[in-house]
């Protein structure tokens, strides 16, 4: 069974009280949940607060970016070492977000990729394409591009416990998902990736999980998709009951 997992990117939403707040309830909510694998992803400020509140449930924090240096001159940049003697448990790593607005690079990414492994920390690894590209049929393309590069000098087992999140930019924040179908293709095709790159055992094990505008109302048909794990969540994730009932809606996959 590949558990899904459902991942709250708060990006730049909410202080250190409204974390606190939204925690709460969330525990709550879902104290009976135990199908699902639950993230949040805070901003740097709430990252202690939030990791005290869940270091004894079943939900995990995951920063939302690090540097790839063990320390030094790099203002304004935080490294694995520091995230990992906060507690956190994930980090993500390349969103579109970043790759757009920061100078994020597939060899960025895949120097954040290897420092994080190499610290306990396990990465949620984001690719995707522009509406551009997805506009002149390169969708797969731009995907084995990043895949390559990405997961440079990755091996089997590290890329077994990875989550790598399908995120296409031109439904990330617009209300204009994927069809359920449309995610689907992509998905086979990533896990399809996998298996010629590092072998069965890592391509059926390596959650695949889709983000890009989903809502309580389509997270059910997205996960019935075979190779869908879970969702990567911004928008919907800001309010509490729509993260729970996203939550509350993901299926699990056989993987017999
Ligand atoms: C995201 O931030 O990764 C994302 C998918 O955002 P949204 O759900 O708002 O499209």
């Amino acid at each position: 069974m590949r558990i899904p997992c459902i991942i709250a990117n708060w990006k730049m939403f909410k202080t250190v009280q409204e974390s606190i707040a939204f925690t709460k309830e969330l525990k709550n909510l879902a104290s009976n949940i135990s199908h699902v694998h639950i993230v949040i992803a805070p901003p740097f400020t709430a990252l202690n607060a939030v990791v005290g509140m869940t270091y004894d449930t079943k939900i995990s924090v995951a920063s939302q970016n690090l540097h790839w240096e063990k320390d030094g001159p790099y203002t304004g940049e935080v490294s694995a070492r520091m995230l990992h003697e906060v507690g956190v448990k994930h980090v993500i790593v390349g969103h579109s977000e970043r790759r757009q607005l920061f100078n994020e690079t597939d060899d960025t990414v895949n120097k954040k990729l290897r420092t994080s492994l190499t610290n306990n920390l396990s990465p949620i690894v984001c690719i995707g394409e522009s509406l551009k590209e997805h506009e002149a049929g390169l969708s797969l393309k731009v995907i084995d591009q990043q895949l390559r590069d990405g997961l440079a000098n990755i091996d089997a087992i590290q890329v077994e416990n990875l989550i790598i999140a399908y995120e296409p930019i031109w439904a990330i924040g617009t209300g204009k998902n994927a069809t359920p179908a449309q995610a689907g293709k992509v998905h086979a095709h990533i896990r399809k990736r996998l298996f010629e790159s590092f072998g069965k055992k890592a391509s059926i094990s390596c959650r695949l999980i889709y983000g890009g505008s989903v809502k309580p109302e389509n997270i059910e048909e997205l996960t019935m998709q075979p190779d869908v794990d879970g969702a990567l969540v911004g928008g919907a994730s800001l309010d509490v009951k729509s993260f729970f009932e996203i939550i509350s809606g993901s299926l699990m996959k056989d993987t017999a």
